[in-house]
C-alpha cells in the first residue's frame, strides 16, 4: 500500500525566520513524533539537531525537499503546549523560533559543532561491550582528549553520528567537555577556622597575634574573627578560604604562614548544596482570619477567571497566600510555578518555602548547571500525578509542564521580568498569563505596588482583584518622614549627603539596638569626575556615559560597557589638576557614615559587593544575624526582603528617582519608596522611613507617605492617557545600531521613510536614545505605539515588512535592526 508522503517542520538552533521542513524517509514513518530531536541538513555539509514542531504532509513548493537523517529520542523531549508557547512568543515579541528554543532548552540537550566530547570520568574500557563504532571512537579519545563532533564523524566515516553521540552519552561512556567541568566541580571546599588551642582561650589568642611581626598575617586574622564571629556571637565558626583570597586580599602565602604558625587551620568539608532538601520538620500553616477570608475571595475569583491580581502591603502576608495556594494546587497532584523576579530572592523565598513543601520543591533558573537544569526538565516532563512545585526566574516558564495548575507571579510590577538581552525580549509576566490560560492554570500576580498594566486589567474585570490592606498581626505600615535638604548654594547643593534629621535618626536607632537601611540609587563612590577649569568630564571612550569613580579600586568605570580605566592624573581637555568628584554612590554613603558615626558597622549592598556567587546572601544572612548595623545599598535593598530589625529606613535622594526621564518614572519612584519602606518596623514597634528631597511636597512624596496607590495609579493613568502610553497603547521599540555615527543617521532617515507611510502618527523618531552610544556602536530609535483595544499583530506583521524592505538593501546589511515589543 502507498502511504503519503510525510513531512516534519523542524526548529533549528539558528535565528532562521521559521522553522524548516523536511521530509521523514520510511524508515522514521513509526517513530518520529512531535518534540523529539532530529537530526537535519543544512546547507552543503551541516548537520544539526533540531526539534520537530509539526507533521504534515503538504508537500513544500519551489524548492527541493531535504530528509531527516535521524530520530535521536525515543521520547519527546517538549510537549506540544510548549511548541505553541515558543511560537506565540517568536509572533508576539517579534523574533525567531530558533532563538526562543535556544532561550528555552537547557543547552545540555543541544549538540553543536562546537561540542567537545571526552572520556566520561567513570568509564573503563576493559569489560565494556562496544560497537565497532563505539570503539572506534573510545580509542580515538584515549588517544586525544578530546573530539568534536566533525572530527568524530570523519573516524568514523559517517556523516550522521549524532544518534551514536547520543548513545555513548546516554551510556556514560563520553561526556561533553563543558558538561563534564560542570557536573565533577568539586563540591569539596577549603575552610578556614581557629586552631582548637585557641578556642577558648582569647588570651592566648591575643598574645599570639600580638607576637605576629606580619602586618598582613595580623590583619588576615583580624579579619577572619571578624568574618567567622558573624553569625553568632560567641561561637567562632569557619570562613571559606577562596572568601579569604577574595579580590587578593590577602594571599595564599599570608595564610599559609599563620596556619603553620598553628593559629588557624584548614579543613575540608563538603558544601551543602541549596538544592539540598528533606521532609523533616514541615511545618503547618495558619493563616489569620483576613487571610483566610482572602484566600476565599480568590478561591471565588478562581471560578470565574483565570488571573487575580493580589495587591497586598508590604508585610501583609503575601507569601503566606501563595503557600496556601500552593497547597491546594498541590493536594489536587498539580504543578505549581513559583516565579521571581531575580535569582537573587529565590534564596531567601526557598528558605521559607521549604518548611512547608520539603521535597516537593524544585528550584530552577539560569545560574544553574547544564547538567542539573537537564535533570529537572526530565523530572518535570516525566512528572506523574504527584504534586510538584518549582521555584524559578524566568528561564523556568520554559520547563515542560503537563499538568500546570497555578502560577504565582511574585512582585509582578518589578522590571527585572523583562528579558532586556538577547532575544526573545519577553515579559515573563505577560507570558506567565499566556501560559495560564493555555494550561487552564491560574495566575497570580502579587505585589504591594502593582504595575499599572495589571492593576488596570483588574480594573477593566479582566482580571481578578483581591486586597489586603494591613500588615499581619500587630505590625502595622511605617511612619513616612520627608526630609527637606536645606536650601543652599550651589557648591553645597552638590555636597549634601545626610541632613541632620537622618543622621540624628540613625544614631537614635543604634541607640535602641535597632538597624537601618539606607537606600540609594548608585554604585560606586562618584559618578562624576569633572575638570574645575574647563568642565571636561570622564566619560566611557566606548559609551556617551560618564564614568563612575570605584574608591576600593581606585579605578574609573563604566555601568554600561564595564570598561575600567586609570583614575587620570590630570585634565584630558586642558591638563589642569583641579578635578573634582561630583554624586554620591554607595561607596561613598558607606565612607561619609563610617566618619560621621564611627560606632557603627556599617555593611553594603550593590553590584560590586555582591558579584561572588553566594555574597549576595552572605550580606543578607550577615545583616540578619545582626552583624552590622546598618546596610547601605542599591534597588538590591528594596527587592522582598523580610527583615526583623530594621526599624529605621532612609531614601537618600528621591529627587535623582522622581527625575528620571521616561514615562514610568512616576510609577517607578512610587514602587520604590515604598518597596523599601516595607522593609521597615516589620515587627511590632512601627518603624520610621526619611525620604531626603528637595521637593517634601512633591506628589508622588506625599502618596508615598500616605500610602496611596489609587492615588498614584489614577494620577499617572490619566498621564497615559492623554500622550497614549501603556495601558492604553502598546509600544515597539525599534532601534537601529551600527559603529558609524553618520550611516545610523543616515539609516534613520530611510528606516523613517519607509515606517511613516504605514503608521503616521503613531510613529515616533528616529531619535538618540538617552545613551546614544553604547560599546562602540550608536543607537537611533523608534517607538511605534499601538491602541491596546486592536489586535496587535498586524501592525507586527507591517512592521516585519518594512524591516524586509529595510534590510533587503544593500547599503544597510550591517546595520544591527533590534526589535523590542512592550519595552519597560
Ligand atoms: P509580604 O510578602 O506581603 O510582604 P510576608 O508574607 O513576608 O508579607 O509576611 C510578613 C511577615 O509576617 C513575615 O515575617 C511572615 O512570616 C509573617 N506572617 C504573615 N502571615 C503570617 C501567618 N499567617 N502566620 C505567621 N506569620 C505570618
Ligand atoms: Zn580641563
Ligand atoms: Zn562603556
Amino acid at each position: 500500500m502507498a502511504t503519503a508522503k510525510l513531512f516534519v517542520d523542524v526548529i533549528i538552533p539558528l535565528a532562521v525566520p521559521n522553522a524548516l521542513t523536511y521530509e521523514v524517509p520510511s524508515a522514521f514513518k513509526d517513530v518520529i513524533e512531535i518534540g523529539k530531536r532530529v537530526v537535519v541538513p543544512l546547507a552543503t555539509t551541516k548537520l544539526y539537531s533540531g526539534i520537530v514542531a509539526a507533521i504534515h504532509q503538504n508537500k513544500p513548493q519551489g524548492y527541493e525537499v531535504r530528509e531527516v537523517e535521524d530520530v535521536l529520542d525515543a521520547q519527546p523531549l517538549v510537549r506540544q503546549v510548549q511548541i505553541d508557547f515558543w511560537n506565540w512568543m517568536s509572533s508576539y515579541y517579534m523574533c525567531t523560533i530558533g532563538e526562543v528554543m535556544n532561550a528555552a532548552l537547557p543547552s545540555g540537550f543541544r549538540l553543536t559543532s562546537e561540542t567537545r566530547l571526552v572520556l566520561h570520568p567513570d568509564f573503563s574500557a576493559e569489560n565494556a561491550q562496544l560497537s565497532s563504532d563505539a570503539f572506534i571512537v573510545v580509542s580515538g579519545l584515549e588517544n586525544r582528549h578530546f573530539l568534536t563532533l566533525q572530527e568524530i564523524s570523519s573516524l568514523v566515516g559517517k556523516k550522521n553520528i549524532h544518534k551514536l553521540i547520543t548513545k555513548l552519552i546516554e551510556d556514560q561512556i563520553i561526556i561533553a567537555e563543558e558538561e563534564l567541568k560542570e557536573r565533577y566541580k568539586p563540591k569539596i571546599e577549603i575552610f578556614v577556622q581557629l586552631a582548637p588551642a585557641y578556642f577558648n582561650d582569647e588570651t592566648a589568642l591575643g598574645e599570639v597575634v600580638n607576637s605576629l611581626k606580619s602586618q598582613k598575617q595580623i590583619e588576615l586574622i583580624l579579619w577572619y574573627l571578624r568574618e567567622s564571629n558573624l553569625f553568632s556571637a560567641r561561637e567562632k565558626k569557619k570562613v571559606k578560604r577562596a572568601e579569604m583570597l577574595r579580590n587578593d586580599q590577602f594571599t595564599a602565602a599570608v595564610l599559609n604562614s599563620v596556619v603553620k604558625k598553628g593559629i588557624l587551620e584548614l579543613v575540608e568539608e563538603q558544601t551543602n548544596r541549596l538544592t539540598e532538601k528533606t521532609d523533616e520538620g514541615k511545618i503547618v500553616l495558619q493563616l489569620s482570619d483576613l487571610q483566610q477570608k482572602k484566600l476565599q475571595e480568590l478561591n471565588a475569583v478562581f471560578e470565574k477567571q483565570e488571573v487575580c491580581v493580589l495587591h497586598g502591603v508590604t508585610g501583609s502576608g503575601k507569601t503566606q497566600m501563595y503557600i496556601a495556594l500552593i497547597k491546594q494546587a498541590l493536594e489536587q497532584g498539580k504543578q505549581v510555578l513559583y516565579l521571581l523576579p531575580e535569582i537573587a530572592l529565590t534564596t531567601q523565598i526557598i528558605g521559607r518555602l521549604s518548611v512547608y513543601f520539603g521535597s516537593e520543591l524544585n528550584v530552577y533558573h539560569s545560574r544553574f548547571t547544564a547538567n542539573e537544569k537537564a535533570e529537572t526538565w526530565l523530572n518535570i516532563l516525566n512528572h506523574s500525578t504527584k504534586g510538584q512545585l518549582i521555584l524559578g526566574a524566568r528561564s523556568a516558564l520554559f520547563l515542560p509542564y503537563s499538568n500546570l495548575g497555578l502560577i504565582i507571579v511574585d512582585e509582578e510590577h518589578d522590571s527585572s521580568f523583562k528579558q532586556y538581552d538577547p532575544a526573545p525580549r519577553y515579559h515573563a509576566r505577560d507570558a506567565a498569563v499566556w501560559l495560564g490560560y493555555k494550561n487552564k492554570a491560574k495566575v497570580v500576580l502579587g505585589s504591594a505596588t502593582p504595575s499599572l498594566e495589571s492593576y488596570f486589567n483588574a480594573e477593566q474585570k479582566r482580571y481578578g482583584l483581591v486586597t489586603l490592606e494591613d500588615r499581619y498581626g500587630a505590625s502595622i505600615l511605617p511612619e513616612i518622614v520627608p526630609v527637606k535638604f536645606a536650601p543652599a548654594t550651589k557648591e553645597a547643593f552638590a555636597k549634601q549627603l545626610f541632613t541632620d534629621e537622618l543622621i540624628a535618626a540613625i544614631s537614635d536607632t543604634l541607640k535602641k539596638k535597632k538597624q537601618v537601611i539606607l537606600f540609594q540609587n548608585r554604585r560606586g563612590f562618584s559618578p562624576y569626575l569633572i575638570c574645575e577649569d574647563c568642565g571636561w568630564t570622564a566619560e566611557c571612550t566606548q559609551c556617551d556615559v560618564s564614568l563612575t569613580y570605584h574608591k576600593h579600586k581606585h579605578k574609573m568605570k563604566c555601568h554600561y560597557c564595564s570598561s575600567e580605566y586609570n583614575f587620570p592624573p590630570a585634565c584630558k581637555e586642558c591638563g589642569s589638576v583641579k578635578l573634582s568628584l561630583k554624586g554620591f554612590g554607595t561607596e561613598k554613603i558607606e565612607e561619609e557614615l563610617e566618619i560621621i558615626l564611627p560606632e557603627a558597622k556599617i555593611g553594603r549592598l550593590d553590584l560590586d559587593t555582591a558579584k561572588g556567587k553566594n555574597a549576595h546572601q552572605r550580606i543578607i544572612e550577615q545583616f540578619e544575624a545582626g552583624a552590622f548595623d546598618v546596610l547601605v545599598g542599591t534597588q538590591m535593598v528594596t527587592k522582598g526582603l523580610d527583615f526583623d530589625h530594621v526599624h529605621l529606613v532612609g531614601i537618600l535622594n528621591a529627587d535623582s528617582l522622581l527625575h528620571f526621564p521616561d514615562f514610568r518614572a512616576g510609577e517607578r519612584s512610587f514602587q520604590l519608596m515604598t518597596q523599601v519602606a516595607g522593609r521597615a518596623g516589620r515587627q511590632k514597634e512601627q518603624g520610621l522611613v526619611y525620604i531626603q528631597t528637595y521637593k517634601p511636597k512633591h506628589d508622588i512624596i506625599a502618596m508615598v507617605i500616605a500610602n496611596d496607590y489609587l492615588g498614584m495609579y489614577n494620577r499617572n493613568l490619566q498621564e497615559r492617557l492623554e500622550f497614549f502610553y501603556p495601558p492604553y497603547a502598546r509600544i515597539i521599540k525599534i532601534s537601529l545600531r551600527h559603529k558609524e555615527k553618520e550611516t545610523v543617521d543616515v539609516a534613520g532617515v530611510i528606516m523613517h521613510q519607509i515606517l511613516k507611510p504605514v503608521f503616521g502618527k503613531w510613529l515616533i523618531g528616529p531619535e538618540y536614545p538617552l545613551v546614544a552610544r553604547l560599546r562602540g556602536s550608536y543607537h537611533k530609535e523608534f517607538i511605534l505605539k499601538i491602541d491596546r483595544n486592536v489586535n496587535p499583530n498586524n501592525a507586527k506583521q507591517d512592521l516585519r515588512n518594512c524591516i524586509a524592505t529595510f534590510t533587503s538593501n544593500p547599503d544597510f546589511r550591517k546595520i544591527r535592526v533590534v526589535v523590542d515589543v512592550d519595552p519597560q
